[in-house]
This record gives structure tokens, C-alpha cells and sequence, in this order.
């Protein structure tokens, strides 16, 4: 590896600090790759679980005929704990995946960096906090990188890598590197609120919920719009599936790290579902009810049915979610989030979309889109629907978003 970028050595030992769902998956994937990966997690018990977990998920595969049971053993035998920081750092990359607390991380990365040889790369797998509030706590903040992996880890193939203010471009490279050397598919994103997939993705929800809440469509029907051009979930059983308190959280803090512009601007229904305790899937109930055994049953009565006035079509509901994807889309691109590519990769590796918002938007017609947004910002007139310079400069000049650009 190397953080200063003089010489780049192949990635053959990956630390990774944080034994829980994501590390315990980065750790999976590393010894699938044939990359030795020792493990730090000060709980008791948290290394031996992750342990168990992985070995059972390899189990899973060897009896399914996608590992051959020597390759698992091996895979296994690649797998260690270390019980210091010393040890933790003696690699070409650590990965820090504990909680999303930002004290808790300054004071890991304070102490890796202490521990580390100057050219160890130290990436955070955070998906909500700022990787230079992270950085500044190391002494050398320039080897410290955003590396954003989607749970379960070993089925998503994006992972985000997000180059701080401070970060080098040596260290994004071969970080980039490395996630391709773990079978990933990388992107590189700035160190911005939601970094490109959580942000890009507000409108899908938000959207929804503003169509919703107005009476202009209910729950099943704004699903049904959303699988009908091709997404696996609606906005609703989504957010059922990640939990509404979870997806409540992203919204409302990038809602506050873009000093609270209403596009990001959490809805009242989310509030609602989640002060009820209908937390989705994970608690038996959300914007749906569940039967004991998971299935999926009648949209949740509590919420105000559909409004009196004229319905929208399914066509009209996905119209409107798509259009403002794009509008989204274009602004992570105007601010220089990520490339164009990047943004439409991220949004179909890490949220499962079946086209990237960009192409999607150039398909249906950049002119309709904007057209679309101008008649919803006339009726809302607060800015939600304020359609981005880039869109409207692509769509009157008939221009597309993958032309390379000054
Ligand atoms: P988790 O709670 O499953 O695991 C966290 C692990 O960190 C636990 O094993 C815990 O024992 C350990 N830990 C606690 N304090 C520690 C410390 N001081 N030093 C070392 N280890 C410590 O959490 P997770 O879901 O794996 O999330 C980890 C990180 O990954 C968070 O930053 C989260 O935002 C991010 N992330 C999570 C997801 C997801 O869907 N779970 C997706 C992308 C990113």
C-alpha cells in the first residue's frame, strides 16, 4: 500500500477494528479474496461470534456448491483476533467499523494513528459522519480515508470511498484499489452529508411521503407505482425493511447538515409511524402490518387515508419520484460530490436500482423532468422542487450529463 503514495505494495493484510455486522462482513470478504484479516473488538465475545458467523455464512456456501471446502478452510485459517492495537495496525489497511458515535472514532483513529507505520492507510467505514471531523483526530489526517461498504457486505458490491479535505489523492487511489482487490465495485465520492448513496436516495422517501401525506395516493398504490418501472421495494415496504427510525435518522441528519434546505426536509407521516412504535419489519409493524410469520399484510389504518380530492396515476406517483431522483442526482453532480458515472453506479450498486438516476433521467427526457419539478415548486413555492442549474442549463440545451464537461 502507502499512505504516500511512493509505493504501492498489494493488499495482503487488512485490519479491521470492530467485530459487529460490518466488520465481521469486511472481514468475510477479505479472507474469501485470499487477504489475511485480524480483527480487533475490546467487547468479550464479539471476535468469537463474528468468528461463528463467518464460518457458518462459508458453511452455507461450501453446501451450496459456491466454495469448495478446502477454499473455506483456508478462507478461515486467514481469520485471526488481535488483542492490541499494535498487532491491529501491522497491516497495509485498517478499516475502523465500530458505532456511529463521532468520540468513539476520534479517540480509535487518535490511537491508530499513534500505533500505525506512517504508511498504513486508516479508512472509517462511517455512513453518516464527517470523515475530517474523523481525520482530525489522527496527527496524520491525510492517510485517512471514507471507505462506505453496504450491509451484508458480502452481497453489495459498491463501496464508497470518500477522500476527506485532507486526504491525498494517493491514499483515495489506492483505496480504491484495494476495495477492487476485495471483489468490490468502487466509486469515489467528496466528504459530503450522505456522501452519494444516502443522499441521492432522500427523494425516493420523500417524495413518497409528500404524495402520501397530501392525500394524493396511498401506501400500496405509491409502491405498486415505484415495482411497476422497475424497482425490487416501493419507498414504503423500503423503509419497513431498514426500519423507520433508521431512515428517519439519515433524513433528519442530512436534513441538518444542509442547514435544514426543505428538500431534505424530514415528513411528518415518518414522525408519525415511528412515534407509534412501527418501526417496520423488525418490530412486527410499519407502514404495513406484518403476519407472524413476515408476510406483508394491509397498509397501516392509523395513517389518513387518501384525500377526497383527484388521485394521482401510477404513472403520475413515479413521474414525480423519478423526477426528483434526477434533480438530486444533478445537484450531487453540480457540487461536485462524484462524477456523473460514479452517482448512477453508486445508486444501482448500493441501492439497487434498476437504471442510475442520470441515464434514467436522459431516457425519460431532461426537458419532462424539468417541467415536471417546475409545476410542483409553482404549487409548493419553498424550494423542494427548485430545479438544479446543471438540469435545467442540460435540458434547454439539449445536452447530456455524460458529455464531458469545463
Ligand atoms: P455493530 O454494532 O454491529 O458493530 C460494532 C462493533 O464495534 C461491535 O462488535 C462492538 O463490540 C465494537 N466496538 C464498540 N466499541 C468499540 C471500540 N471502542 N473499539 C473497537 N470496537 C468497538 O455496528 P455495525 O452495524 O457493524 O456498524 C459499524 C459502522 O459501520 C458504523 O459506523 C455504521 O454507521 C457503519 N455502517 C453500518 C451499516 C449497517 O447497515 N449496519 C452500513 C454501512 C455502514
Amino acid at each position: 500500500m502507502g499512505a504516500d503514495g511512493a509505493e504501492q505494495r498489494p493488499l495482503e493484510r487488512i485490519g479491521i477494528l470492530g467485530a459487529g455486522t460490518m466488520g465481521a462482513g469486511i472481514a468475510q470478504i477479505a479472507i474469501e479474496t485470499g487477504i489475511d484479516a485480524i480483527v480487533h473488538d475490546p467487547i468479550a465475545g464479539a471476535y468469537e461470534r463474528a468468528q461463528q458467523r463467518i464460518a457458518g455464512f462459508l458453511a452455507r456456501k461450501v453446501e451450496k456448491g459456491q466454495l469448495d471446502a478446502a477454499a473455506a478452510a483456508s478462507a478461515l485459517d486467514r481469520l485471526a483476533p488481535a488483542s492490541t492495537f499494535e498487532e491491529l495496525v501491522a497491516s497495509d489497511l485498517v478499516v475502523e467499523a465500530i458505532p456511529e458515535e463521532l468520540e468513539l472514532k476520534r479517540d480509535a483513529f487518535r490511537r491508530l494513528d499513534a500505533a500505525a507505520e506512517p504508511e498504513t492507510i486508516l479508512a472509517t467505514n462511517t455512513s453518516s459522519l464527517s470523515v475530517a471531523d474523523i481525520a482530525a483526530a489522527a496527527a496524520r489526517p491525510q492517510r485517512v480515508v471514507g471507505m462506505h461498504f453496504f450491509n451484508p457486505v458480502p452481497l453489495m458490491a459498491l463501496v464508497e470511498v470518500i477522500a476527506g479535505p485532507g486526504t491525498t489523492p494517493a491514499v483515495a487511489q489506492t483505496t480504491l484499489a484495494a476495495a477492487r482487490r476485495l471483489g468490490k465495485t468502487p466509486v469515489l465520492g467528496a466528504d459530503t452529508p450522505g456522501f452519494i448513496v444516502n443522499r441521492v436516495a432522500r427523494p425516493f422517501y420523500l417524495e413518497a411521503m409528500r404524495i402520501l401525506g397530501d392525500g394524493l395516493a396511498g401506501i400500496e398504490e405509491i409502491d405498486a407505482a415505484m415495482r411497476a418501472v422497475g424497482f425490487r421495494m416501493g419507498p414504503f415496504e423500503l423503509v419497513d425493511t431498514i426500519g423507520a427510525d433508521v431512515n428517519l435518522a439519515v433524513s433528519g441528519s442530512i436534513y441538518h447538515a444542509f442547514a435544514q434546505d426543505p428538500r431534505y426536509r424530514p415528513h411528518p407521516v415518518q414522525a408519525t409511524v415511528v412515534a407509534a412504535g412501527r418501526l417496520g419489519r423488525k418490530s412486527g409493524a410499519g407502514f404495513y402490518e406484518y403476519e407472524a410469520d413476515g408476510a406483508r399484510g394491509e397498509p397501516w389504518a392509523g395513517l389518513p387515508p387518501p384525500g377526497g380530492g383527484a388521485q394521482l396515476s401510477g404513472e403520475q406517483v413515479s413521474g414525480r419520484i423519478l423526477a426528483a431522483l434526477v434533480n438530486e442526482a444533478a445537484s450531487a453532480v453540480e457540487g461536485r460530490v462524484a462524477e456523473p458515472e460514479a452517482v448512477d453506479t453508486a445508486m444501482r450498486l448500493g441501492a439497487n436500482y434498476p437504471a442510475g438516476p442520470l441515464e434514467w433521467g436522459e431516457r425519460i427526457g431532461l426537458s419532462g423532468i424539468v417541467a415536471t419539478l417546475d409545476a410542483l415548486e409553482r404549487e409548493s413555492s419553498d424550494g423542494r422542487y427548485r430545479v438544479m442549474p446543471l438540469l435545467r442549463s442540460l435540458a434547454e440545451e439539449g445536452g447530456s450529463f455524460f458529455a464531458p464537461r469545463a
